[in-house]
């Protein structure tokens, strides 16, 4: 384990350094492509997310190049050599996704039970213009915030604010959610990308629940509504096309897309 003011390191930190080690001993050399996504989650006995993070990971700190439809290349040798390991930069994005979808859920169903008229109203506000921003093609990541932010609020309760607020501004300091970020946006015209649209009709769910005062439908929708984020995440990430090609080839016939 790393000596210093880390006492345990991060998951995709351990598959990062594990995969440099490998790297270091020769296993892969400068221009090799890594194994598959799937294989590594399988060989290594974590989920994908993970395999997702080490590899962004790796990206920033230059030892790897994430092609997009073709996998993941050894680039740097040097940076190999004094490598005794990639840094701590963050949370992962998937970690902090699985962490809001453990708070926001429960602070949605606190939120039902104590929202006022016009929080709900406030609420209604930032939901219409959110649609309008989308419609026109327009960036709606603040008004996302809003958003989830307004709910926060809606619980009275100042810890559970300033832990949701900590989680969001982690998003905003994190390289690894700018890596993220970017693919999303190279993917955010590409057929079948459905967040906007998602994002849409979850958000008018969970105002609803909460207009209803109804906390166990506040607390799905707020989940199914992460779970749309992380799926959306893990489509904006995707690497191994080789990995994905097996499906591909079904959905020919129209079968076989996710
Ligand atoms: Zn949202």
């Amino acid at each position: 384990m790393v000596s210093g003011s880390t006492i345990t390191k991060r998951l995709y930190q351990e598959v990062a350094d594990t995969l440099i080690a490998a790297i270091g001993e020769g296993e892969y050399a400068v221009g090799d492509r890594l194994p598959a996504e799937r294989k590594l989650a399988a060989n290594l006995s974590v989920s994908r997310a993970t395999i997702r993070e080490a590899m962004i990971a790796l990206e920033i700190s230059g030892l790897v190049e994430i092609r997009t439809g073709s996998g993941i290349f050894v680039i740097s040798e040097a940076a190999i050599a004094k490598s005794s390991g990639i840094h701590d930069i963050g949370p992962g994005p998937f970690e902090l996704i699985e962490a809001r979808t453990l708070f926001e859920s429960e602070a949605a169903a606190i939120a039902a039970t104590r929202i006022s008229e016009l929080e709900l109203q406030e609420l209604d506000r930032v939901c219409k213009e959110m649609t309008r921003l989308m419609e026109a093609g327009e960036l709606a990541e603040d008004i996302d915030h809003q958003f989830h932010h307004l709910i926060a609020l809606a619980t009275r309760n100042s810890a559970i604010v300033s832990t949701i607020n900590q989680m969001w501004e982690f998003r905003t300091r994190m390289p690894m959610w700018g890596k993220l970020h970017a693919l999303i946006s190279q993917r955010q015209g590409e057929p079948g990308w459905s967040l906007d649209r998602h994002t849409i009709v979850d958000h008018r769910r969970i105002l609803n629940a909460l207009r209803a005062r109804d906390a166990s439908a506040a607390r799905e929708a707020m989940r199914l509504h992460l779970d749309h984020v992380k799926e959306a995440l893990l489509k904006a990430s995707e690497i191994d096309a080789i990995d994905l090609s097996v499906p591909q080839i079904v959905s020919s016939n129209g079968i076989g897309n996710d």
